[in-house]
């Protein structure tokens, strides 16, 4: 049969092209594409089965079945063959259709007398458009080259669609799917309300000839792209600014390695020999690359799929505007599938906010986020799909919604709201320079949390007292792979001389759980929220660890130094994390590396059962850390990373606060310095509280130090802690409505 060969693959190509070129309405176009791709695949029957919405296929256009069904049948997406192409984004071919699983015939379609019988979906970057269809009347085995064919026909019918060249009078087919106004539930992993201009990461080509006219120019366009890509990322590899402990560098090691990868460019090429433009071709291979991650669990797996993904956004940057270079608009709020830390770290500055469908809370993206201070949701369902560049987009990181294309009503509010933001920001940089003092008088020491060099310029404008916590495995974790001592070393040295003699407070790594180094094999556990996991991991496996704990000291260079340990649960983890420290230092001052002038051991107390444990443990301690994330998800036994459970109890319920002063109390008994450095620190209502049990000092986003300190400013303390207990005899479970209360009246009041 003749689309077995490539040259019978092009001319199929050619006349759809023809197809296209031709002037008349979609439904013409449609129907004469399926005449064609079912005389060429000598087949009595092809129909095109395209999405009216997310969970209903229509025929739209056939050869051979009943022409009155044509608009009429409709099935759902899992239904019967066709639908189940749709769900699975698979082809299927049978030669018995009426036997296969699955198999459901419309009758009003006439189809029942067809045995054999083959589909592949229409989809464009992963996203299913719909479904080609041959069939044939007597039993016949569709060859693998066939159903290559039929997909390379498929990928044309989308292109075509997305173009907008099979619009019918009623809308099917794309039209109308990106205008008005769209409210679109996301979660928010980084809060603040930005407003601005849409755009899209991933560029969305409208390619209005996927058909190469010549092959060899194809092939010659790709490879000149290609080149011009590999070029580029050696060059930044290479640039200066990418020094020892950059942390773009490993991320580009990453691209150049794939860049080279000999299956993905062999794909490309076998794409743009089938006859597609060599734009197409790209977007061919991505397609599998993005089914493939849609199914990924393993999140080794998927970094890498993304990273291919990313590589394959950058190939079509260089081929349509030959430079790869992503230009923003004024005021671009950027909205993708997902981005690579090292990608957004290149816009700081550029983007008022980033609306991701995919991501967590604990993802690159969301740490680099929260350093750069913007705006941030993940979670954003079908967004690249339904917004359009240059839409107007409003971003509400308090509620973690998207309000696309906003009515007029809409986008004054948030203009408001933006504006008075901006008023209370100019209020804050005053503030930066004093302390948090209350009216009663207590001054509670407001320190920032940091992890990565980003981080470091917030140390000057935030007015924090020095770093509360500075997660080192962030660095770990945005790398292609694992740095070496002198990397971190140089990160360190950094961190230090940033501060300027102001502590800072190194945790040693935390990994396991939510935060993953994308090139260490994870350990398989049930539920690694409680499994193998910070301090855990460095007791067992102390290579890593001691690895670190080396370059702190020797990044320290005689400088006091600070570290912390993170999720001990019981005393002996902490004396032999110490042990551990100080072996380390002895070792080094034999190699004449001086010892920190001032060594602080602390804990993080993220366990409940650490509120229990022995005096001896606080007397030891230099001082305490609350992790108030991982404390209170293992109190309340609520997942962090789970939105339907994660806001689900306060940290101002009784039972919460009761443990926290618990907490206070110890570490007071034992004259045990106490902080406090989860999250919720850095909310106002919630550092009032803290602040009012007893906590007099608390490590947050720089971009909180602000509002908190403003808040403690105005208050008295003593009455704070009158009205929680006040709450809590009255019954109320949480503090919070009362505080509230309160915390506006003392406002309205001043
Ligand atoms: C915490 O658990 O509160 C904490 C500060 O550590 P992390 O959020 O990094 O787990
Ligand atoms: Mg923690």
């Amino acid at each position: 049969m003749p689309t077995t060969e490539k040259g019978g693959s092009r001319a199929l190509l050619r006349a759809l092209r023809a197809v296209m070129a031709r002037q008349g309405d979609g439904q013409a176009r449609l129907d004469k594409v399926v005449n064609l791709v079912a005389s060429n695949m000598v087949a009595e029957v092809c129909s095109i089965y395209l999405k009216r919405d997310d969970r209903t296929l229509e025929l739209c256009a056939t050869e051979g079945l009943n022409p009155e069904s044509v608009h009429s049948a409709r099935l759902r997406v899992g239904q019967g063959l066709v639908g189940r192409i749709a769900q699975s984004a698979e082809p299927f071919a049978t030669d018995d259709a009426q036997n296969a699983p699955g198999f459901r015939y419309l009758p009003e379609t006439g189809e029942e007398i067809y045995r054999s019988f083959v589909g592949v979906p229409v989809q464009r970057l992963g996203e299913i458009m719909g479904v080609l269809v041959v069939q044939n009347r007597t039993p016949r085995r569709y060859t693998e080259d066939e159903v290559e064919a039929l997909e390379v026909v498929a990928m044309v019918i989308a292109e075509m669609t997305e173009a907008g060249a099979f619009l019918v009078s009623d809308g099917l087919a794309g039209a109308g799917r990106r205008s008005g106004p769209l409210m679109i539930e996301g979660s928010a992993v980084c809060d603040g309300v930005a407003e601005g201009v849409v755009h899209l990461h991933e560029p969305r080509l409208v390619v209005f000839d996927p058909i190469a006219d010549d092959v060899e120019t194809e092939r010659r366009r790709l490879a000149e792209a290609m080149a011009a890509m590999r070029e580029d990322i050696d060059r930044m590899i290479a640039a200066e600014r990418l020094g020892p402990a950059n942390e773009h560098r490993d991320i580009f090691e990453a691209y150049r390695m794939f860049a080279r990868d000999k299956g993905w460019m062999r794909r490309l090429d076998e794409a743009v020999e089938s006859g597609l433009a060599a734009e197409v071709a790209v977007e061919r291979v991505q397609s599998v690359v993005r089914t493939r991650m849609e199914r990924a669990t393993d999140p080794y797996l998927r970094d890498r799929l993304h990273d291919l993904d990313d590589l394959a956004n950058r190939l079509l940057r260089y081929l349509t505007s030959g430079d790869g270079v992503e230009e923003l608009p004024e005021g671009a709020v950027l909205v993708a599938r997902s981005i690579g830390p090292a990608e957004l770290l290149d816009h700081a500055g550029r983007i008022r906010a980033v609306v991701l469908e995919e991501g967590s809370h604990g993802s690159h993206a969301a740490i680099v986020a929260r350093a750069i201070n913007i705006p941030m949701i993940i979670g954003a369902e079908r967004i690249t799909r339904d917004a359009n560049p240059a839409d107007t987009i409003v971003v509400d990181g308090e509620q973690g919604r998207v309000h696309l294309r906003p009515e007029p009503s809409v986008h004054t509010a948030f203009r408001e709201k933006i504006s008075l933001e901006k008023q209370n920001r100019a209020v804050y940089r005053q503030l930066a320079r004093l302390p948090a003092t209350t009216t009663d008088g207590a001054t509670v020491k407001l320190r920032m949390n940091a992890g990565i060099l980003a981080d470091l310029p917030s140390l000057e404008v935030s007015g924090a007292e020095g770093v509360g916590l500075f997660r080192t495995e962030l660095q770990f974790m945005i790398r292609g792979s694992l740095p070496g001592r002198e990397i971190q070393a140089a990160l360190y040295d950094r961190v230090l001389t940033a501060a300027r003699g102001r502590e800072v407070v190194f945790r040693t790594l935390d990994i396991g759980s939510d935060k993953i180094l994308p090139y260490i094999k994870r350990a398989d556990e049930p539920n690694p929220a409680l499994g193998w996991r910070a301090m855990r991991v460095a007791l067992d496996r102390p290579l890593l660890f001691r690895m670190q704990v080396q370059a702190l000291i020797r990044a320290a260079k005689g400088r006091p130094l600070s570290l912390m340990f993170p999720m001990i649960t019981e005393a002996w983890e902490y004396d032999a994390a110490c042990d551990s420290v100080r072996a380390e230092i002895d070792r080094l001052a034999d190699r004449g590396v001086p010892r920190p002038e001032n060594l602080r051991l602390g804990l993080m107390l993220e366990t409940p059962s650490l509120v229990f444990a022995p005096d001896r443990l606080f007397e030891n301690a230099d001082f305490v850390s609350v992790g108030g994330n991982d404390l209170m998800q293992f109190f309340f036994a609520a997942d962090r990373e789970n939105d339907r459970v994660r806001r689900r109890y306060d940290l101002l319920n009784e039972t919460a606060l009761r443990m926290l002063s618990e907490i206070v109390r110890r570490c007071s008994a034992t004259g045990t310095p106490l902080s406090y450095c989860g999250e919720a620190a850095g909310r106002p209502l919630e550092a009032l509280a803290l602040a009012a049990i007893g906590f007099r000092e608390l490590s947050m986003r720089p971009a909180s130090i602000g509002p908190v300190k403003r808040a403690l400013r105005a208050v008295d303390l003593s009455e704070a802690f009158g009205v929680i207990e006040h709450a809590f005899a009255d019954g109320h479970s949480s503090a919070r409505t009362a505080l509230r209360a309160w915390r506006e009246s003392v406002k309205t009041a001043g």
